[in-house]
């Protein structure tokens, strides 16, 4: 880290405590509730990933969702319980890394109600009213429905709260949830899409509102208000719904309820709005919606908008929007924000690129990863801090190793960039006139302009280096590299797009060798396809869609063909696959699922249906194929079977894309990777495994 400077008295009020019920938070970063895919079958992973945001600076640090009760049950998504003694010790190593560093500690107290299908646990689901939460949304419906809550299920979900809040207060928690938001339990009770009931609680606003009163007394009451009790409400649907007394039904619901928390912590209601990627929405998307609610309550507001601009955050206080600055993804891609913030280098923040690889963690069910924070999840198991490297580069002859990287793109700018802080001296090498790699073009396609900043951070920073030497426009041989003189290469050479098609079921398939074929590659470089253009994609990421969407934009009549289901198939990992329909709907790209390309002449495009093999035609004057990336690098393979010794090369590693392609948080992660562990010994590289604490032996009582 460098040295601290003068803050900017401008951001003053964001350093201003407040108090939060029972509780002062010390300023106004506030980590709000998110998942991290660390349940507590990870407890010291958590409270390392935790704790590290607390150390950065946030004054409120929270947990992701958090069980009340065994009927709710996210499997196979990952979240964490607070159902026993066991749960108790694993929150307790976080909230106490937490309180170590002057931060308060915030529990999600969560029940999914009909969101959860209770896969392990078995239990039926509970509902107001017995509607299913996403009826159409195949991938996460199994094929049970809930079950209608009676009176005593009510007033079990209120015990469960309650017992959860002595849970919580037991594990050192400050800041206690009720969760009313992205269709869990409560939120259901709140829309009367989902209730039904013709008791207390249901009908009018009031009586839908009744149970969010009632949850939050009684988490209040079981901890006789030592602590304070937050409220999560997502209001954009209720927004949208009309009432007889107020200007909606959000304005109903929180003038019903403006007393009864201690905060207001809110949102929107579904994951591609609420946790939207940067390509369809920008900084303080929600305002529009949840801006209301601090004229109709004296308590303190906290709301998110994937905030990384101190400006626009001074201005959400100044206009009287939100009184802390939510963070989740600001958080995870730099813990280290408000310190940055509070010690005048706001230059060095490293922004959330909202490309949503971290909420893609939590589909895959593992723990948090991110593109611009590869140390992210690695805190505890590899002891990775975000900001401080060991310096443990060894000098000779009173000079520091020097090590030669090649290839500017992410993986070799963040291996350069760690190289740096590790001490060596470092010679960051690419052919192109820019650094930046594959972000050159990917940065310029449509809404990805927010990716450059991964370039930007790493240039940043590794021009202040006095260590760091940068030499764009120098391609690399490997005679060149051989008489360069370093003692340690590192080859980040990037992947090549493949002009190959992929065959039915899942079988691979060949070339496809007709006129004006083309790879992302082959439109990086700057080849222009006539129209109409057909975009066959089989990466199913962001790629084949985001071409579309610059061709479509370049006046081109697009049609995007996909083996898949749906555009984009894999972006339903990043909440990104309806924004992309969404938008081929605005472009007007005609799109077609559920096909392999064949045959390509120039003019007529052959297609296949992907199970059956029925047989189509599409009219395309050009053809861009978006599906397999291949790495390896020739310049390796030729270093590999050289005489490095004899050049005074201790060490030749292959990273990032050139090594295994993948998404940029892969290419990051491996040069991050590479260059922590340079120069090591095997035995030097320490690993470490976290395991649960152990619940009762229930059957072991039983026999004694
Ligand atoms: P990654 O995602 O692994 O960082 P990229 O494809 O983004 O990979 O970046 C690879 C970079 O390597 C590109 O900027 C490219 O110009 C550069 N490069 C490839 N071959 C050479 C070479 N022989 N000499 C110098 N630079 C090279
Ligand atoms: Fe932001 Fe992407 Fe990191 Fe998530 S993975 S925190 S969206 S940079």
């Amino acid at each position: 880290m460098s040295q601290p400077t003068a803050r900017n008295p401008r951001y003053d009020v964001l350093f201003e405590p407040l108090a939060i019920g029972p509780k002062l938070a010390k300023n106004r970063f506030f980590q709000v509730p998110h998942a991290s895919g660390m349940t507590n079958a990870a407890p010291h992973v958590r409270a390392a990933f935790r704790a590290m945001k607390a150390e950065g600076g946030w004054g409120v640090i929270s947990t992701g969702a958090c069980s009340v009760h065994p009927s709710s049950d996210d499997s196979p998504f990952p979240a964490a319980t607070l159902w026993d003694e066991a749960d108790i010790r694993a929150h307790a190593l976080m909230t106490d890394a937490v309180h170590a560093h002057g931060a308060l500690a915030g529990v999600e107290l969560w029940h999914g109600g009909a969101v959860t299908m209770n896969r392990t646990t078995r239990l039926a689901s509970l509902s107001p009213s017995g509607v299913p939460w996403m009826a159409g949304h195949p991938g996460f419906m199994s094929s049970a429905r809930p079950r209608v809550m009676d009176s005593s299920d009510i007033r079990d979900l209120i015990r469960w709260h309650a017992e959860a809040a002595v849970r919580a207060e037991q594990a050192g928690f400050d800041i206690l949830y009720v969760y009313a938001g992205m269709g869990y339990l409560p939120y259901q009770f709140l829309l009367s899409d989902y209730n039904k009931r013709t008791d207390a609680y249901g009908g009018s606003a009031r009586n839908r509102a009744r149970l969010l009163i009632e949850l939050i007394d009684a988490v209040r009451e079981a901890t006789h208000g030592r602590q304070a009790v937050a409220l999560r409400i997502s209001l954009q649907e209720l927004r949208a719904r009309p009432s007889d007394t107020a200007e909606s039904e959000a304005h109903e619901v929180i003038s019903l309820l403006a007393d009864a928390p201690d905060l207001f912590d809110v949102k929107m209601d579904y994951s591609s709005t609420d946790c939207s990627v940067s390509r369809y929405s920008s900084e303080g998307s929600h305002e529009a919606v949840i801006s209301f609610v601090k004229q109709l309550t004296d308590k303190p507001v906290v709301g998110v908008g994937r905030f990384t601009s101190p400006d626009t955050m001074v201005s959400m206080l100044r206009r009287g929007v939100l009184d802390f600055i939510g963070g989740a993804r600001p958080s995870i891609a730099d813990p280290f924000l408000p310190e940055k913030i509070r010690t005048g280098r706001e230059d060095e923040i490293r922004e959330c690129i909202g490309c949503n690889l971290c909420i893609s963690s939590w589909h895959d069910g593992v723990w948090v990863r991110c593109t611009q924070n590869p140390t992210a999840g690695e805190e505890w198991r590899r002891g990775w801090h975000p900001e401080k490297v060991p310096v443990t580069a060894p000098a000779i002859q009173g000079e520091a190793e020097n090590v030669l990287v090649i290839g500017g793109g992410p993986s070799g700018m963040e291996a350069a960039l760690t190289l740096g802080r590790r001490g060596y001296r470092v010679t960051l090498a690419d052919q192109a006139r820019e650094f930046g790699g594959r972000l050159r073009f990917e940065s310029r396609l449509p809404g990805l302009s927010a990716w450059n900043r991964v370039t930007e951070y790493r240039l940043g920073r590794l021009s202040q280096m006095p260590n760091v030497s940068l030499f764009p426009e120098s391609p690399m041989q490997a005679a060149d590299v051989l008489e360069f003189g370093a003692q340690h290469v590192v080859v980040a050479t990037g992947a090549r797009w493949l002009p190959v098609t992929c065959g039915m079921n899942e079988l691979p398939a060949g070339r496809v060798d007709g006129p004006r074929v083309y790879t992302p590659d082959d439109l990086a470089a700057g080849a222009r396809p006539e129209g109409p253009v057909a975009v066959f994609d089989y990466d199913n990421y962001y790629m084949g869609s985001a071409i579309a969407e610059m061709l479509a934009d370049q006046g081109h009549a697009v049609t995007y063909i996909t083996n898949s289901g749906a555009a984009a198939a894999w972006g339903i990992m990043t909440n990104e696959q309806p924004l992309v329909h969404q938008s081929f709907a605005r472009r007007e790209i005609a799109y077609r699922t559920l096909e392999v390309v064949t045959g390509f002449d120039g003019e007529t495009l052959t297609l296949a249906q992907t199970f059956s093999g029925a047989k189509s035609r599409v009219a395309a004057r050009s053809l861009v194929i978006t599906g397999l990336r291949e790495g390896g690098s020739a310049l390796h393979e030729a270093l590999a079977v050289s005489d490095l010794a004899a050049a005074g090369v201790r060490s030749l590693h292959l990273t990032g894309d050139a090594n295994a392609p993948g998404a940029i948080a892969h290419a990051t992660y491996q040069g991050h990777r590479t260059a922590r562990e340079l120069g090591l010994e095997a035995h030097q590289i320490n690993v470490g495994r976290d395991a649960p604490f152990a619940p009762r032996d229930f059957l072991a009582e039983a026999a004694e």
